[in-house]
């Protein structure tokens, strides 16, 4: 049997430890990282540095959860914008397009649930998946 099933199902907040966003002032990689109760952002290109309450308020967008800055893992796809957290993040999503490119039915459901319809579109697979080679390549 091949293991297709083996992906483990994770929410999204599962992933929100660590947040790459664009620096507000260099337009760097910053990274946004939540500790006890307060979240800090930290640019090492520009040192710039920021702090916050913990509070999670821009869920579901390609914006980090505490500060609403752009996601630095971001590009445009099938009209709609690609984006990821961090780099395990972006790599969860690529073995779920790899999976369900593996199996064009069956897919296990509570996985499928946790990403927009049009990622799942057999239609988009040629397409989410170079958009998320794009984003590897971003260093
Ligand atoms: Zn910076």
């Amino acid at each position: 049997m091949t293991n297709r099933f083996s992906l483990e199902s994770r929410e999204l907040e599962t992933f929100m430890g660590q947040m790459f966003v664009i620096c507000p002032r260099c337009g760097g990689r910053a990274d946004v990282i939540e500790k006890a109760n307060e979240v800090r952002l930290s640019c090492l290109k520009c040192g710039h540095l920021q702090s916050n309450q913990t509070g999670t308020k821009y869920i579901g967008g390609a914006f980090d959860v505490h500060f609403g800055l752009p996601l630095y893992l971001q590009t445009s796809c099938c009209g709609h914008v690609l984006w990821a957290y961090n780099r395990e993040h972006l790599d969860y999503l690529k073995r779920y397009i790899e999976a369900t490119i593996r199996t064009s039915e069956g897919a296990n459901r509570s996985i499928e649930s946790r990403l927009p319809e049009w990622m799942k579109r057999k239609q988009n697979r040629d397409e989410v998946s170079r958009a998320i080679a794009k984003l590897e390549q971003i260093r």
